[in-house]
């Protein structure tokens, strides 16, 4: 015991030492915890307490951790191309991905530009609306987004996102974005009224939007109709339609992306976390013949001039293609579809329940609010997460609002041990 104790304190000491964590006030959390292992769906920690992973790391391991189909897939990459450059030349993993990826992605996606995450490809599908109207001669430089949307931490992405709380450093820099409120389906008419005024007043170029489910702010779902109105009048002013599946793509919402549900079709779609089954890191953008066609040209300058050193990386594609058999077989689909029925009757249960609020649930994603007096917990969002670990299930609350985004690989007791923490969690406070 004194032995783990003596390792655990030598791991999180080295830790503090040079390491500087992502979205972390260090003064503030000082400790981290040191994960030594992850299979299927359990995390293990350097004491070998295991935890289920309810949110698949951040939307990413969705087919398990270290999912042997897509690894050897990957071992095997690696004994014959491990890494190119991509201007000038190409390679097979890239091209094989790309007949399978655009077979499954919304109708009309037709070039796929790869980059490295996330943000990249929000940065690259805001260049792609901003420099089609450039390369027509279009005088139109802002673009259009959500309030609340989430689009990474980037320059361009951070502009786009609206919950910039923490981003007051940077504001001056941003470029020229509008926003709207998101439609709920009560407050469509004045969304659709303030697009409208927006557009003949501004000169926008593209509109980015997160699809049905805003990941960041809370698991906020918004009215399909509403999107696919806004998209509408999009499409007749020629604004460039960026929707950003970082989130919502490859299954999570019941269909292959969120865009599946809305009869408008977007120009430009942005992917990463799932795409490569938590594997690797890599991001990809995709877009329409037509925005392809406006950097087709005889002049250089036309082209999009934009380069990742690690563009389309072979071992990332290779786990993209291998986490893409697997997204489409009849047993991953059953899965998931086992998932959102399970998920939808978990919410019908539960939403009676005096302490929840606002149960909801598409896919594999359920979020509810938890409806306690906040001031009486002091960090609610903390003692939650402290909770769900001591329980053994790995959350990240967002404020009191909790949400799941489980693995399509997880096993019916692992389900019902985080669905068990939930209602735990009602009892509890
Ligand atoms: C996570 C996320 C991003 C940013 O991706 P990173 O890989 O973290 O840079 C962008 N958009 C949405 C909707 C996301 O959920």
């Amino acid at each position: 015991m004194r032995d783990i104790e003596l390792k655990k304190a030598t791991l999180a000491d080295r830790d503090k030492k040079h390491l500087w964590h992502p979205l972390t006030q260090h003064k503030l959390s000082p400790d981290m915890l040191p994960i030594k292992k992850a299979r299927g769906c359990v995390l293990t920690d350097d004491e070998g307490r295991e935890y289920i992973d309810a949110i698949s790391s951040w939307y990413t391991a969705v087919y398990g951790h270290c999912n042997k189909f897509i690894t050897a897939r990957v071992a095997e990459q690696m004994q014959n191309l491990d890494q190119v450059v991509f201007s000038g030349f190409t390679h097979e993993p890239a091209i094989k991905l790309s007949e399978a990826l655009v077979k499954i992605l919304p109708e009309g996606q037709q070039k796929l530009f790869f980059n490295d995450n996330g943000s990249t490809a929000t940065e690259i599908g805001i260049k792609m609306a901003l420099q089609y109207h450039h390369n027509l001669g279009n005088d139109r430089k802002v673009m259009l987004a959500f309030e609340e949307g989430f689009h990474g931490d980037t320059f361009g992405a951070m502009s786009v996102s609206g919950l910039s709380v923490y981003n007051g450093a940077f504001e001056d820099h941003f470029i020229r974005v509008e926003r709207i409120p998101v439609p709920d389906g009560r407050n469509n008419p004045e969304v659709i009224a303030k697009l409208r005024q927006v557009i003949s007043e501004d000169k926008i170029a593209g509109f980015i939007y997160e699809p049905l489910i805003q990941g960041a702010a809370a698991m906020k779902f918004h009215d399909a109709e509403g999107l696919n109105e806004i998209l509408r009048i999009c499409r007749e002013n020629d604004i460039v339609k960026v929707a950003d599946e970082v989130m919502t793509g490859f299954g999570k919402t019941g269909k292959y992306f969120a865009s599946d549900y809305i009869e408008e079709k977007p120009d430009v779609v942005c992917m990463s976390k799932a795409l490569t089954a938590g594997l690797l890191p890599m991001g990809l953008t995709s877009c329409t013949q037509e925005i392809y066609d406006a950097f087709f040209s005889d002049d250089i300058a036309k082209g999009l001039f934009h380069g990742h050193t690690y563009t389309a990386n072979p071992l990332a594609c290779a786990a993209a293609l291998a986490a893409l058999e697997l997204l489409i077989s009849e047993e991953m689909q059953e899965n998931i579809k086992e998932i959102s029925k399970k998920n939808r009757a978990f919410a019908e249960e539960m939403k009676i329940h005096p302490k929840v609020k606002n149960i909801r649930s598409r896919g594999v994603i359920l979020a509810f609010e938890l409806d306690v007096q906040m001031e009486r917990y002091g960090n609610l969002r903390n003692k939650l997460f402290q909770y769900f670990m001591e329980k053994g299930v790995f959350l990240r609350p967002l404020g009191n609002t909790i949400y799941i985004v489980p693995p399509y690989v997880i096993g019916d007791e692992e389900l019902e041990k985080v669905y068990s923490t939930l209602r735990g969690v009602l009892s509890e406070f």
